[in-house]
C-alpha cells in the first residue's frame, strides 16, 4: 500500500477546481439543483484521482483502467473515505476517527448525511466541500474483479466491496503506511494486529487467496530471470506465457499455477506488476 498525500500543491489545485466545477455546473443562481453523487459527471475528477495515485488502486496496487482495452476492462471505482450515504448516527459515532486525518477536518470536507445537501442554497466557493464528492474525501480503488478457486472471475471480491457505512480505517493516509504494511516471501500480508479487520474479509478483503497467489507469483517472477514487461508481452503473446510458466511454476508439484495458461488469468495477475519492484526491493 501507498501513501496518498492530499496537501501536494499542483494535484491539490486541480482536484479542488474540478470540484468547483462540478458545484458549478449544478448551481442555478439559486440553489443547486441535482447536485448528487450519483447524477453529476466525474469524468475529470477520476481522471485526476488515478493520475494522483500512478494509476494503481488505493487498497490491492492493482493497475486500473480508464476504458476497455485489449485485455483489460475499465475497473476504476471511485472509494468515498467517509461513506457516500453515511447516516447521521454513524457520523457522529465515528466523527472523529475520520476528523484525525488532516485531509478529513472540517476545513476540507463538511459531511452531508444520506449524502444530501443540508442547505441547497448555500453556495461553496471554497472548501469545506460536501463529503460526497470532495476531492479530499475521494480515492481511486478497483472494481475488486478477482479469480475464484475454479478460476473463474468473480466481481466485488476485494477493495472497493459492499462496506456499506462501516468504519474502515483510510490505512493509505498514514505517511508510513509503506512500513506499516508489508508482504512477506509467501505473498501474505504482515501488518499490526489492529488493521486485520479494515484488511480482511469483513473490510477490504485483500489479506484473500487470490491476491496472496498474485504476490507470490509477482515474488516468484521478481526471483526469475523474466522481467515485469515480458509478463505484460506475455498477455497477447501465449508462447511466451507457457515458457514463463514453464520455467518459473512447474516446480510446483501440486499443479497449482497452471490455470495462468488462461488469457483471463494471466492478464489479472498481470494488473499487479507493482509487487514486481516491491519483491526486487526487499
Ligand atoms: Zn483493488
Amino acid at each position: 500500500m501507498r501513501f496518498i498525500d492530499k496537501t501536494r500543491a499542483q494535484n491539490r489545485v486541480t482536484g479542488l477546481t474540478i470540484n468547483r466545477r462540478i458545484l458549478n455546473s449544478c448551481w442555478n443562481g439559486i440553489c443547486y439543483v441535482n447536485l448528487r453523487y450519483d447524477t453529476v459527471d466525474k469524468t475529470e475528477l477520476i481522471h485526476h484521482l488515478v493520475k494522483e495515485q500512478d494509476g494503481y488502486c488505493c487498497y490491492c496496487m492493482r493497475r486500473l483502467h480508464l476504458q476497455n482495452g485489449e485485455n483489460h476492462r475499465k475497473n476504476v471505482t471511485l472509494e468515498h473515505v467517509i461513506p457516500h450515504k453515511i447516516e447521521l448516527t454513524d457520523w457522529e459515532s465515528d466523527r472523529v476517527k475520520y476528523r484525525k486525518y488532516p485531509s478529513l477536518n472540517d476545513r476540507n470536507v463538511t459531511v452531508c448525511p444520506k449524502g444530501e445537501l443540508t442547505d441547497p442554497t448555500f453556495k461553496f466557493g471554497m472548501p469545506p466541500f460536501p463529503h460526497f464528492l470532495s476531492y479530499d474525501n475521494l480515492v481511486a480503488s478497483c472494481d475488486g474483479k478477482t479469480l475464484n478457486e475454479e478460476a473463474q472471475e468473480v466481481p466485488h471480491h476485494c477493495c472497493n466491496n459492499k462496506r456499506g457505512n462501516n468504519y474502515v480505517e483510510p490505512l493509505y493516509f498514514h505517511e508510513n503506511v509503506s512500513s506499516e504494511i508489508s508482504y512477506d516471501a509467501r505473498g501474505h500480508i504482515q501488518c499490526p494486529e489492529e488493521y486485520e479487520p479494515y484488511l480482511g474479509e469483513k473490510g477490504i478483503n485483500i489479506m484473500c487467496r487470490f491476491l496472496n497467489d498474485v504476490r507470490l507469483f509477482w515474488r516468484q517472477i521478481a526471483y526469475s530471470e523474466y522481467t515485469a514487461e515480458q509478463v505484460g508481452e506475455a498477455e497477447s503473446n501465449e508462447d511466451l506465457r507457457t515458457d514463463i510458466i514453464d520455467d518459473v511454476f512447474t516446480n510446483d508439484p501440486t499443479g497449482h499455477w497452471l490455470f495462468l495458461n488462461e488469457k483471463n488469468a494471466w492478464c489479472i495477475f498481470s494488473d499487479y506488476s507493482w509487487f514486481y519492484e516491491y519483491y526486487h526491493r526487499t
